[in-house]
Protein backbone atom coordinates (compact mmCIF):
# COMPACT_ATOMS: atom_id res chain seq x y z
CA UNK A 1 0.00 0.00 0.00
CA UNK A 2 1.45 3.11 -1.43
CA UNK A 3 -1.20 5.95 -0.07
CA UNK A 4 -0.38 8.61 1.78
CA UNK A 5 -3.83 8.31 3.39
CA UNK A 6 -7.29 7.36 1.98
CA UNK A 7 -7.95 8.87 -1.35
CA UNK A 8 -10.58 11.31 -1.93
CA UNK A 9 -12.18 12.09 -4.96
CA UNK A 10 -10.51 15.45 -6.38
CA UNK A 11 -14.10 16.52 -8.70
CA UNK A 12 -11.62 18.75 -10.91
CA UNK A 13 -9.12 15.72 -12.37
CA UNK A 14 -12.11 12.81 -11.26
CA UNK A 15 -9.22 10.86 -10.09
CA UNK A 16 -8.03 9.97 -6.34
CA UNK A 17 -5.41 12.51 -4.51
CA UNK A 18 -4.24 11.21 -1.35
CA UNK A 19 -5.83 12.76 2.31
CA UNK A 20 -3.01 13.79 4.02
CA UNK A 21 -4.27 13.74 7.95
CA UNK A 22 -2.94 15.41 11.02
CA UNK A 23 -1.28 12.58 13.48
CA UNK A 24 -2.28 13.37 17.00
CA UNK A 25 -1.75 10.79 19.99
CA UNK A 26 -1.22 8.10 18.05
CA UNK A 27 -4.40 8.78 15.61
CA UNK A 28 -4.79 9.90 12.32
CA UNK A 29 -7.56 12.54 12.88
CA UNK A 30 -9.15 14.54 9.79
CA UNK A 31 -10.91 17.81 10.77
CA UNK A 32 -13.30 19.42 9.26
CA UNK A 33 -11.19 22.07 6.70
CA UNK A 34 -8.87 21.06 4.10
CA UNK A 35 -6.64 22.64 1.60
CA UNK A 36 -4.75 21.67 -1.77
CA UNK A 37 -1.55 20.30 -1.99
CA UNK A 38 -0.84 21.77 -5.85
CA UNK A 39 2.32 20.20 -7.83
CA UNK A 40 4.81 22.97 -9.08
CA UNK A 41 5.73 20.87 -12.23
CA UNK A 42 2.14 21.51 -13.52
CA UNK A 43 -0.42 23.00 -11.25
CA UNK A 44 -2.27 19.35 -10.44
CA UNK A 45 -3.65 18.41 -7.22
CA UNK A 46 -1.00 16.72 -5.34
CA UNK A 47 -2.89 15.83 -1.91
CA UNK A 48 -5.70 17.26 0.11
CA UNK A 49 -4.48 18.25 3.12
CA UNK A 50 -6.75 18.16 6.26
CA UNK A 51 -6.02 21.83 8.31
CA UNK A 52 -5.42 21.32 11.76
CA UNK A 53 -7.54 24.21 13.83
CA UNK A 54 -7.27 25.35 17.72
CA UNK A 55 -8.57 22.30 19.08
CA UNK A 56 -6.21 19.60 16.79
CA UNK A 57 -3.57 21.54 17.75
CA UNK A 58 -4.49 21.34 22.02
CA UNK A 59 -5.13 18.11 21.54
CA UNK A 60 -1.58 17.67 19.95
CA UNK A 61 0.07 19.44 22.48
CA UNK A 62 -1.88 17.58 25.58
CA UNK A 63 -0.77 14.21 23.87
CA UNK A 64 2.46 14.93 24.11
CA UNK A 65 3.00 16.14 27.24
CA UNK A 66 1.16 13.25 28.60
CA UNK A 67 3.11 10.85 26.72
CA UNK A 68 6.29 13.03 28.12
CA UNK A 69 5.32 12.58 31.54
CA UNK A 70 4.15 9.01 31.40
CA UNK A 71 6.51 7.46 29.02
CA UNK A 72 8.88 9.02 26.75
CA UNK A 73 10.70 11.03 29.82
CA UNK A 74 11.13 7.94 31.52
CA UNK A 75 12.68 5.57 28.80
CA UNK A 76 16.41 5.15 29.28
CA UNK A 77 18.48 6.61 26.70
CA UNK A 78 19.15 3.53 25.15
CA UNK A 79 15.75 2.39 24.72
CA UNK A 80 15.04 6.03 22.85
CA UNK A 81 18.10 5.21 20.68
CA UNK A 82 16.60 1.79 19.67
CA UNK A 83 13.06 3.35 18.71
CA UNK A 84 15.01 6.16 16.59
CA UNK A 85 16.98 3.57 14.57
CA UNK A 86 14.10 1.68 14.01
CA UNK A 87 12.33 5.21 12.72
CA UNK A 88 15.76 5.45 10.50
CA UNK A 89 14.77 2.16 9.52
CA UNK A 90 11.62 2.64 8.68
CA UNK A 91 12.39 5.68 5.93
CA UNK A 92 14.49 3.49 4.39
CA UNK A 93 12.41 0.93 3.93
CA UNK A 94 9.94 3.55 2.14
CA UNK A 95 12.98 4.55 0.37
CA UNK A 96 11.24 4.90 -3.18
CA UNK A 97 7.71 6.62 -1.21
CA UNK A 98 9.37 8.91 0.34
CA UNK A 99 11.34 10.01 -2.91
CA UNK A 100 8.65 10.61 -4.68
CA UNK A 101 5.98 12.07 -2.59
CA UNK A 102 9.41 14.88 -1.87
CA UNK A 103 9.47 14.90 -5.45
CA UNK A 104 5.63 15.49 -5.89
CA UNK A 105 5.35 18.43 -3.50
CA UNK A 106 8.27 20.08 -4.41
CA UNK A 107 8.95 19.08 -7.91
CA UNK A 108 12.82 18.97 -7.16
CA UNK A 109 15.28 16.69 -9.30
CA UNK A 110 14.95 12.90 -9.09
CA UNK A 111 18.76 12.92 -8.00
CA UNK A 112 18.77 15.58 -5.22
CA UNK A 113 15.65 13.70 -3.47
CA UNK A 114 17.28 10.67 -3.64
CA UNK A 115 20.84 12.04 -2.55
CA UNK A 116 20.78 14.45 -0.23
CA UNK A 117 16.77 15.29 0.88
CA UNK A 118 15.64 11.56 2.00
CA UNK A 119 18.79 9.87 3.03
CA UNK A 120 19.44 12.96 5.42
CA UNK A 121 16.10 12.49 6.95
CA UNK A 122 17.01 8.66 7.84
CA UNK A 123 20.38 9.58 9.04
CA UNK A 124 19.22 12.33 11.29
CA UNK A 125 17.68 10.05 13.07
CA UNK A 126 20.76 7.83 13.55
CA UNK A 127 23.20 10.31 14.29
CA UNK A 128 21.54 11.71 16.99
CA UNK A 129 20.10 8.26 18.68
CA UNK A 130 23.85 7.42 18.69
CA UNK A 131 24.84 10.62 20.37
CA UNK A 132 22.28 10.61 23.34
CA UNK A 133 24.06 7.17 24.18
CA UNK A 134 27.10 7.97 24.77
CA UNK A 135 26.23 11.96 25.85
CA UNK A 136 28.79 13.18 28.63
CA UNK A 137 27.75 15.59 31.33
CA UNK A 138 30.31 18.31 32.94
CA UNK A 139 31.33 17.53 36.30
CA UNK A 140 32.98 19.88 38.88
CA UNK A 141 35.36 19.53 42.08
CA UNK A 142 35.36 22.59 44.09
CA UNK A 143 37.14 23.84 47.39
CA UNK A 144 35.05 25.20 50.37
CA UNK A 145 35.99 26.97 53.48
CA UNK A 146 35.61 23.98 55.86
CA UNK A 147 38.29 21.90 53.24
CA UNK A 148 35.65 19.19 52.47
CA UNK A 149 35.23 20.36 49.55
CA UNK A 150 32.15 20.46 46.84
CA UNK A 151 30.91 18.46 44.00
CA UNK A 152 29.02 20.12 40.97
CA UNK A 153 27.34 18.07 37.95
CA UNK A 154 24.59 18.81 35.64
CA UNK A 155 21.62 16.94 34.66
CA UNK A 156 20.07 17.03 30.65
CA UNK A 157 16.41 18.28 31.13
CA UNK A 158 14.41 18.37 28.38
CA UNK A 159 11.81 20.93 27.90
CA UNK A 160 8.74 18.95 28.05
CA UNK A 161 7.04 19.97 24.50
CA UNK A 162 8.96 21.57 21.58
CA UNK A 163 6.88 22.81 18.84
CA UNK A 164 8.76 22.17 15.31
CA UNK A 165 8.14 24.35 12.81
CA UNK A 166 9.69 23.76 9.18
CA UNK A 167 10.08 25.01 5.53
CA UNK A 168 9.35 23.68 2.42
CA UNK A 169 12.88 23.95 0.48
CA UNK A 170 13.89 20.82 2.17
CA UNK A 171 11.37 19.32 3.78
CA UNK A 172 12.21 15.64 5.28
CA UNK A 173 15.54 17.13 5.81
CA UNK A 174 14.65 19.99 7.80
CA UNK A 175 12.29 18.40 9.56
CA UNK A 176 14.03 15.41 10.68
CA UNK A 177 16.89 17.82 11.74
CA UNK A 178 14.63 19.09 14.78
CA UNK A 179 12.53 16.02 15.32
CA UNK A 180 15.10 13.76 15.96
CA UNK A 181 17.28 15.49 18.60
CA UNK A 182 14.21 16.82 19.95
CA UNK A 183 13.10 13.18 20.64
CA UNK A 184 16.56 11.75 21.28
CA UNK A 185 16.88 14.16 24.09
CA UNK A 186 13.40 12.70 25.54
CA UNK A 187 11.56 15.74 24.76
CA UNK A 188 7.49 15.31 23.10
CA UNK A 189 7.14 16.42 19.70
CA UNK A 190 3.97 18.52 17.71
CA UNK A 191 5.57 19.32 14.52
CA UNK A 192 3.86 21.59 11.77
CA UNK A 193 5.43 21.18 8.13
CA UNK A 194 5.00 23.94 5.92
CA UNK A 195 1.88 23.84 3.94
CA UNK A 196 3.72 23.38 0.44
CA UNK A 197 5.18 20.27 1.43
CA UNK A 198 2.80 18.43 3.75
CA UNK A 199 3.49 14.55 2.14
CA UNK A 200 7.08 13.44 3.66
CA UNK A 201 6.06 14.50 6.99
CA UNK A 202 2.61 12.77 6.62
CA UNK A 203 4.80 9.59 5.76
CA UNK A 204 7.37 9.94 8.55
CA UNK A 205 3.80 9.74 10.97
CA UNK A 206 3.08 6.30 9.74
CA UNK A 207 6.83 5.15 9.95
CA UNK A 208 6.29 6.54 13.53
CA UNK A 209 3.14 4.52 14.07
CA UNK A 210 4.75 1.42 12.30
CA UNK A 211 8.07 1.42 14.15
CA UNK A 212 5.99 1.44 17.65
CA UNK A 213 6.65 5.26 18.54
CA UNK A 214 4.43 5.34 22.11
CA UNK A 215 1.65 7.62 20.96
CA UNK A 216 1.63 11.43 21.67
CA UNK A 217 5.13 11.06 21.45
CA UNK A 218 5.41 12.44 17.75
CA UNK A 219 2.32 14.70 16.54
CA UNK A 220 1.85 16.26 13.35
CA UNK A 221 0.00 19.19 12.64
CA UNK A 222 -0.84 20.51 9.19
CA UNK A 223 -1.63 24.08 8.71
CA UNK A 224 -0.51 27.55 7.80
CA UNK A 225 1.21 30.08 9.66
CA UNK A 226 -0.85 33.31 11.07
CA UNK A 227 -4.50 32.34 12.38
CA UNK A 228 -3.87 28.55 11.61
CA UNK A 229 -1.69 25.40 13.36
CA UNK A 230 2.03 27.77 13.09
CA UNK A 231 0.30 30.39 15.05
CA UNK A 232 -1.73 28.38 17.38
CA UNK A 233 1.36 26.19 18.18
CA UNK A 234 3.85 28.79 19.09
CA UNK A 235 1.02 30.70 21.54
CA UNK A 236 0.06 27.75 23.15
CA UNK A 237 1.07 27.82 26.56
CA UNK A 238 1.83 24.06 27.23
CA UNK A 239 4.51 24.30 24.04
CA UNK A 240 7.80 24.52 26.31
CA UNK A 241 10.08 25.63 23.15
CA UNK A 242 9.93 26.42 19.88
CA UNK A 243 12.34 25.51 17.04
CA UNK A 244 11.73 26.52 13.61
CA UNK A 245 13.22 27.19 9.89
CA UNK A 246 12.36 29.37 8.05
CA UNK A 247 12.01 33.01 6.80
CA UNK A 248 13.35 35.77 9.32
CA UNK A 249 10.66 37.98 9.25
CA UNK A 250 8.31 35.16 10.25
CA UNK A 251 11.19 34.02 13.10
CA UNK A 252 10.21 37.97 14.50
CA UNK A 253 6.25 36.70 14.40
CA UNK A 254 7.33 33.62 16.38
CA UNK A 255 9.36 35.66 18.70
CA UNK A 256 6.61 38.15 19.67
CA UNK A 257 4.21 34.86 19.88
CA UNK A 258 6.73 33.05 22.16
CA UNK A 259 7.55 36.18 24.26
CA UNK A 260 4.69 36.13 26.93
CA UNK A 261 5.61 32.39 28.30
CA UNK A 262 9.16 33.19 27.71
CA UNK A 263 9.88 30.15 25.55
CA UNK A 264 13.33 28.95 24.79
CA UNK A 265 13.91 29.85 20.81
CA UNK A 266 15.93 28.27 18.25
CA UNK A 267 16.05 29.85 14.91
CA UNK A 268 17.11 28.61 11.41
CA UNK A 269 16.35 31.99 9.29
CA UNK A 270 17.12 33.52 5.82
CA UNK A 271 20.39 34.24 4.06
CA UNK A 272 22.08 36.43 1.51
CA UNK A 273 25.23 33.90 1.15
CA UNK A 274 28.64 35.48 -0.56
CA UNK A 275 30.77 33.49 -2.19
CA UNK A 276 34.68 34.68 -2.75
CA UNK A 277 36.34 33.71 -5.33
CA UNK A 278 40.24 34.54 -5.72
CA UNK A 279 42.35 34.67 -8.71
CA UNK A 280 44.40 31.98 -7.26
CA UNK A 281 41.23 29.55 -6.83
CA UNK A 282 41.10 26.05 -8.88
CA UNK A 283 39.11 28.06 -11.43
CA UNK A 284 37.13 24.89 -12.84
CA UNK A 285 36.50 24.22 -9.51
CA UNK A 286 35.30 27.34 -7.74
CA UNK A 287 33.26 28.05 -11.53
CA UNK A 288 31.48 24.21 -10.52
CA UNK A 289 31.34 24.40 -6.96
CA UNK A 290 29.35 28.17 -7.39
CA UNK A 291 27.22 26.71 -10.45
CA UNK A 292 25.83 24.25 -7.26
CA UNK A 293 25.74 27.29 -4.65
CA UNK A 294 23.75 28.93 -6.73
CA UNK A 295 21.59 26.84 -9.03
CA UNK A 296 21.15 23.86 -6.35
CA UNK A 297 17.10 22.91 -6.07
CA UNK A 298 16.49 25.90 -8.26
CA UNK A 299 18.20 28.22 -5.48
CA UNK A 300 15.96 27.17 -2.50
CA UNK A 301 18.52 25.97 0.02
CA UNK A 302 19.20 28.60 2.48
CA UNK A 303 22.85 28.11 2.00
CA UNK A 304 23.10 28.59 -1.44
CA UNK A 305 25.06 31.86 -2.88
CA UNK A 306 23.02 35.25 -3.83
CA UNK A 307 26.30 37.29 -3.61
CA UNK A 308 29.48 36.62 -5.63
CA UNK A 309 32.59 38.31 -5.17
CA UNK A 310 35.61 37.25 -8.09
CA UNK A 311 38.94 38.71 -8.03
CA UNK A 312 38.78 41.53 -11.27
CA UNK A 313 42.03 39.55 -12.76
CA UNK A 314 39.44 36.92 -13.61
CA UNK A 315 36.11 38.13 -13.73
CA UNK A 316 35.48 38.53 -16.90
CA UNK A 317 36.40 34.95 -17.63
CA UNK A 318 34.91 33.70 -14.53
CA UNK A 319 31.46 35.47 -15.03
CA UNK A 320 31.68 34.04 -18.63
CA UNK A 321 32.05 30.18 -17.75
CA UNK A 322 29.36 30.36 -14.81
CA UNK A 323 27.10 32.16 -18.06
CA UNK A 324 27.77 28.86 -19.82
CA UNK A 325 27.15 26.76 -17.14
CA UNK A 326 24.22 28.26 -16.28
CA UNK A 327 22.78 28.46 -19.67
CA UNK A 328 23.00 24.71 -20.34
CA UNK A 329 21.61 23.63 -16.77
CA UNK A 330 18.35 21.50 -18.37
CA UNK A 331 15.16 22.39 -17.04
CA UNK A 332 11.85 20.66 -16.36
CA UNK A 333 10.48 17.32 -15.19
CA UNK A 334 12.20 15.34 -12.13
CA UNK A 335 11.43 12.62 -13.39
CA UNK A 336 13.20 13.34 -16.51
CA UNK A 337 16.56 13.69 -15.15
CA UNK A 338 16.81 17.24 -15.12
CA UNK A 339 19.30 19.57 -13.67
CA UNK A 340 16.86 22.01 -12.15
CA UNK A 341 13.25 22.05 -11.13
CA UNK A 342 10.60 24.43 -10.47
CA UNK A 343 10.47 26.97 -7.90
CA UNK A 344 7.91 25.97 -5.33
CA UNK A 345 4.80 27.68 -5.89
CA UNK A 346 3.69 30.33 -8.67
CA UNK A 347 3.12 32.51 -5.66
CA UNK A 348 7.03 32.25 -4.76
CA UNK A 349 7.49 32.66 -8.58
CA UNK A 350 5.96 36.01 -8.87
CA UNK A 351 8.47 37.08 -5.85
CA UNK A 352 11.50 36.02 -7.57
CA UNK A 353 10.48 37.47 -10.99
CA UNK A 354 9.50 40.57 -9.13
CA UNK A 355 12.98 40.79 -8.35
CA UNK A 356 13.86 40.61 -11.70
CA UNK A 357 11.62 43.54 -12.06
CA UNK A 358 13.40 45.49 -9.64
CA UNK A 359 17.03 45.00 -10.56
CA UNK A 360 15.93 45.47 -14.21
CA UNK A 361 14.62 49.33 -12.18
CA UNK A 362 18.02 49.23 -10.93
CA UNK A 363 20.27 49.03 -13.87
CA UNK A 364 21.12 45.58 -13.75
CA UNK A 365 22.87 43.85 -16.46
CA UNK A 366 21.09 40.28 -17.36
CA UNK A 367 24.24 37.85 -18.36
CA UNK A 368 21.99 35.18 -18.53
CA UNK A 369 18.30 34.24 -17.81
CA UNK A 370 15.27 36.87 -16.33
CA UNK A 371 12.63 34.97 -17.21
CA UNK A 372 10.19 32.54 -17.33
CA UNK A 373 11.03 29.32 -19.60
CA UNK A 374 8.31 28.36 -22.37
CA UNK A 375 8.03 24.90 -22.73
CA UNK A 376 4.59 24.62 -25.08
CA UNK A 377 3.01 21.76 -22.77
CA UNK A 378 1.71 21.43 -19.36
CA UNK A 379 4.43 22.86 -17.31
CA UNK A 380 3.46 26.26 -18.38
CA UNK A 381 1.33 25.74 -15.98
CA UNK A 382 4.09 25.21 -13.43
CA UNK A 383 6.45 27.33 -11.39
CA UNK A 384 9.48 27.12 -13.43
CA UNK A 385 11.54 29.85 -14.19
CA UNK A 386 15.52 30.48 -15.81
CA UNK A 387 19.07 30.59 -14.04
CA UNK A 388 19.86 34.30 -13.89
CA UNK A 389 23.30 35.74 -13.43
CA UNK A 390 23.31 39.67 -12.88
CA UNK A 391 26.60 42.12 -12.79
CA UNK A 392 26.39 45.68 -12.10
CA UNK A 393 24.49 46.87 -9.82
CA UNK A 394 25.83 48.79 -6.41
CA UNK A 395 25.92 47.01 -2.80
CA UNK A 396 23.19 49.50 -2.29
CA UNK A 397 20.35 47.50 -4.56
CA UNK A 398 17.27 45.61 -3.04
CA UNK A 399 18.79 42.75 -5.22
CA UNK A 400 21.94 42.28 -3.71
CA UNK A 401 20.46 43.04 -0.04
CA UNK A 402 17.55 41.11 0.25
CA UNK A 403 16.97 37.11 0.00
CA UNK A 404 15.73 36.23 -3.33
CA UNK A 405 15.20 32.63 -2.47
CA UNK A 406 15.75 31.60 -6.42
CA UNK A 407 18.49 30.88 -9.10
CA UNK A 408 19.46 34.28 -9.37
CA UNK A 409 23.11 35.57 -8.32
CA UNK A 410 24.57 38.88 -8.42
CA UNK A 411 28.57 38.80 -9.70
CA UNK A 412 30.90 42.08 -8.46
CA UNK A 413 34.56 42.61 -8.90
CA UNK A 414 36.75 43.05 -6.16
CA UNK A 415 40.51 44.10 -5.88
CA UNK A 416 41.78 43.00 -2.50
CA UNK A 417 41.38 40.60 0.04
CA UNK A 418 40.26 43.31 2.42
CA UNK A 419 37.61 44.82 -0.18
CA UNK A 420 36.22 41.13 -0.18
CA UNK A 421 35.68 40.60 3.50
CA UNK A 422 34.18 43.82 3.28
CA UNK A 423 32.04 43.29 0.64
CA UNK A 424 30.71 39.89 1.63
CA UNK A 425 30.37 40.77 5.18
CA UNK A 426 27.92 43.98 4.31
CA UNK A 427 24.95 42.09 5.29
CA UNK A 428 21.98 42.07 7.66
CA UNK A 429 22.46 38.26 7.28
CA UNK A 430 24.99 35.96 8.28
CA UNK A 431 24.18 32.33 7.34
CA UNK A 432 26.97 30.75 5.36
CA UNK A 433 29.94 31.85 2.77
CA UNK A 434 31.83 30.36 0.54
CA UNK A 435 35.74 31.09 -0.24
CA UNK A 436 37.52 29.61 -3.26
CA UNK A 437 41.44 30.08 -3.06
CA UNK A 438 44.67 27.55 -3.37
CA UNK A 439 46.13 29.63 -0.94
CA UNK A 440 45.80 27.84 2.33
CA UNK A 441 46.38 30.71 4.51
CA UNK A 442 44.33 32.92 2.74
CA UNK A 443 41.80 30.48 3.09
CA UNK A 444 41.85 29.85 7.01
CA UNK A 445 42.36 33.97 7.14
CA UNK A 446 39.40 35.08 4.89
CA UNK A 447 37.27 32.02 6.60
CA UNK A 448 37.65 33.64 9.97
CA UNK A 449 36.71 37.06 9.16
CA UNK A 450 33.02 35.87 7.90
CA UNK A 451 30.67 37.01 9.57
CA UNK A 452 28.67 34.07 9.61
CA UNK A 453 27.62 30.22 11.39
CA UNK A 454 29.35 28.18 8.19
CA UNK A 455 32.19 29.15 6.22
CA UNK A 456 33.12 26.15 3.17
CA UNK A 457 36.78 26.79 1.84
CA UNK A 458 36.68 25.42 -1.59
CA UNK A 459 33.20 23.27 -1.44
CA UNK A 460 29.39 24.11 -0.79
CA UNK A 461 27.29 22.14 1.02
CA UNK A 462 29.16 19.65 2.87
CA UNK A 463 27.85 18.56 6.04
CA UNK A 464 29.00 16.96 9.07
CA UNK A 465 25.77 16.31 11.26
CA UNK A 466 27.85 16.83 14.34
CA UNK A 467 29.00 20.55 13.82
CA UNK A 468 27.02 23.73 14.83
CA UNK A 469 24.92 24.92 12.24
CA UNK A 470 23.38 28.32 12.45
CA UNK A 471 23.44 31.59 11.66
CA UNK A 472 23.83 35.39 13.06
CA UNK A 473 21.92 38.85 12.38
CA UNK A 474 18.70 38.42 10.55
CA UNK A 475 20.10 34.43 10.07
CA UNK A 476 19.12 33.22 13.16
CA UNK A 477 19.49 32.29 16.79
CA UNK A 478 21.04 29.66 18.50
CA UNK A 479 23.39 26.72 17.11
CA UNK A 480 22.37 23.21 16.19
CA UNK A 481 24.04 20.48 15.45
CA UNK A 482 25.87 17.53 17.44
CA UNK A 483 26.53 18.45 20.68
CA UNK A 484 24.62 22.04 20.38
CA UNK A 485 21.28 20.17 19.26
CA UNK A 486 21.83 18.43 22.83
CA UNK A 487 22.50 21.39 24.72
CA UNK A 488 19.43 22.78 22.64
CA UNK A 489 16.68 20.31 23.50
CA UNK A 490 17.76 19.16 26.71
CA UNK A 491 19.54 22.35 28.61
CA UNK A 492 21.90 21.24 31.41
CA UNK A 493 20.98 22.00 35.21
CA UNK A 494 23.62 21.99 37.84
CA UNK A 495 23.68 19.97 40.94
CA UNK A 496 25.97 21.14 43.68
CA UNK A 497 26.70 18.45 46.54
CA UNK A 498 28.26 19.80 49.60
CA UNK A 499 30.83 16.95 51.00
P1 LIG B 1 8.26 30.70 6.02
O1 LIG B 1 8.84 31.45 7.16
O2 LIG B 1 7.27 31.37 5.15
O3 LIG B 1 7.53 29.38 6.56
C1 LIG B 1 8.22 28.44 7.36
C2 LIG B 1 7.21 27.74 8.25
O4 LIG B 1 6.69 28.69 9.18
C3 LIG B 1 6.03 27.14 7.52
O5 LIG B 1 5.71 25.91 8.13
C4 LIG B 1 4.94 28.17 7.77
O6 LIG B 1 3.64 27.66 7.72
C5 LIG B 1 5.28 28.62 9.18
N1 LIG B 1 4.77 29.94 9.55
C6 LIG B 1 4.60 31.01 8.75
N2 LIG B 1 4.12 32.06 9.48
C7 LIG B 1 3.99 31.62 10.76
C8 LIG B 1 3.53 32.20 11.97
N3 LIG B 1 3.11 33.47 12.01
N4 LIG B 1 3.52 31.46 13.09
C9 LIG B 1 3.95 30.18 13.06
N5 LIG B 1 4.37 29.56 11.95
C10 LIG B 1 4.40 30.26 10.80
O7 LIG B 1 9.49 30.16 5.20
P2 LIG B 1 9.46 29.31 3.86
O8 LIG B 1 9.04 30.22 2.76
O9 LIG B 1 8.71 28.05 4.09
O10 LIG B 1 11.00 28.93 3.71
C11 LIG B 1 11.92 29.73 3.07
C12 LIG B 1 12.74 30.51 4.09
O11 LIG B 1 13.35 29.62 5.00
C13 LIG B 1 13.88 31.26 3.45
O12 LIG B 1 13.98 32.53 4.06
C14 LIG B 1 15.09 30.42 3.80
O13 LIG B 1 16.32 31.11 3.82
C15 LIG B 1 14.72 29.92 5.15
N6 LIG B 1 15.48 28.70 5.48
C16 LIG B 1 16.47 28.77 6.42
C17 LIG B 1 17.22 27.63 6.73
C18 LIG B 1 18.32 27.66 7.74
O14 LIG B 1 18.78 26.58 8.14
N7 LIG B 1 18.78 28.79 8.18
C19 LIG B 1 16.94 26.44 6.06
C20 LIG B 1 15.94 26.43 5.10
C21 LIG B 1 15.20 27.56 4.83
Amino acid sequence: DTTLAAPESDPNKARTVPLLRNFVDGAFVEGRVRFDNVSPVDGSLVARVCEADAATVDAAVRAAKRAQCEVWGRMPAAERAKVLHRIADGIEARFDEFVAAEIADTGKSQHQARTIDIPRGAANFRVFADMVKVAGQECFEMDTPDGRGALNYSVARPHGVVGVISPWNLPLLLLTWKVAPALATSNCVVAKPSEETPSTATLLAEVMQDAGVPAGVFNLVHGFGPGSAGEFLTAHPDVDAITFTGASATGSVIMKAAAPTVKPLSFELGGKNAAIVFADADFDAAVAGTVRSVFSNCGQVCLCSERVYVERSIFDRFVAALAERARALTIGRPEDGVDMGPLISREHREKVTGYFEIARAEGATFVTGGGIPAFGDERDAGAFVEPTILTGLPETARTVREEIFGPICHIAPFDSEEEAVALANNTDYGLAAAVWTQDIKRGHRVARQMEVGIVWVNDWFLRDLRTPFGGVGLSGVGREGGRHSLAFYAEPSNICIKL
